[in-house]
């Protein structure tokens, strides 16, 4: 088993770039924010419905949440899987916790990615996003633009802001990542395991340069 993770701020483009390096490799791209929202849509799941208050505030998942998350699905996934994650870790302990989960089911990691951009660059690129209400597409007002505004290019429907990407909401998350990402990049780059990645250069050159690591 291996997983590798990626690092960076809300809008630094981690789910883009992760989807393009699953398609040229053979890791799975495992987003653990829309897995939250898939446990929280079953009923019966204890992770979504310890998750909903916090997910509803815009808030992280505590790390023991997040973490028994992450351990069901590399269970799941098996021994041979290969696995991208795309929003975890996000803290320290959460790294440290994944580096045990690794060792005790005989994987390793096969790298971290840390995804760098400005601080004005993050909050353009969040304040430009719109979701279509139909389908969930994403779209980006300045650099991912659908061909009519306000229109879903696959279905039609109305795109639309999320709350999370208000002004006020986008300055609260990039405080709230910013805090929580300090001891956890210091972790992985005090073990030579972290790789810099330019997250304002084509999605696919980021893509390219982290098939490199996960490759050898
Ligand atoms: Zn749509």
């Amino acid at each position: 088993m291996q997983a590798a993770v990626l690092l960076g701020a809300p809008g630094s483009g981690k789910g883009t770039i992760a989807a393009a390096v699953a398609r040229e490799s053979d890791f799975r791209h495992i987003s653990t924010g829309y897995a939250i929202r898939q446990e929280m849509e079953s009923p019966h799941s204890e992770i979504g419905i310890a998750a909903r208050s916090y997910m509803e505030r815009s808030e992280y998942v505590p790390d023991e949440l997040a973490l028994a998350l992450v351990k069901g699905i590399l269970v799941e996934a098996g021994r041979g899987a290969k696995i991208l994650f795309d929003g975890f870790p996000r803290t320290e302990t959460q790294a440290r916790r994944l580096d045990s989960l690794l060792r005790d089911l005989g994987g390793r990691l096969a790298g971290a990615f840390l995804l760098q951009a400005d601080e004005a660059v993050l909050v353009e690129r969040l304040q430009g996003r719109r979701s279509c209400e139909g389908c969930g597409t994403v779209f980006n007002r300045v650099w991912n633009p659908p061909t009519v505004a306000g229109i879903c290019d696959a279905c039609s429907g109305a795109l639309v802001q999320r709350v999370d990407d208000f002004e006020e909401n986008v300055a609260k998350r990039l405080k709230l990542h910013e805090e929580a990402a300090h001891g956890l990049i210091r972790w992985y780059d005090e073990s030579g395991r972290l790789t810099w990645i330019d997250a304002t250069q084509d999605p696919e050159v980021s893509a390219g340069q982290i098939l490199a690591v996960v490759k050898t």
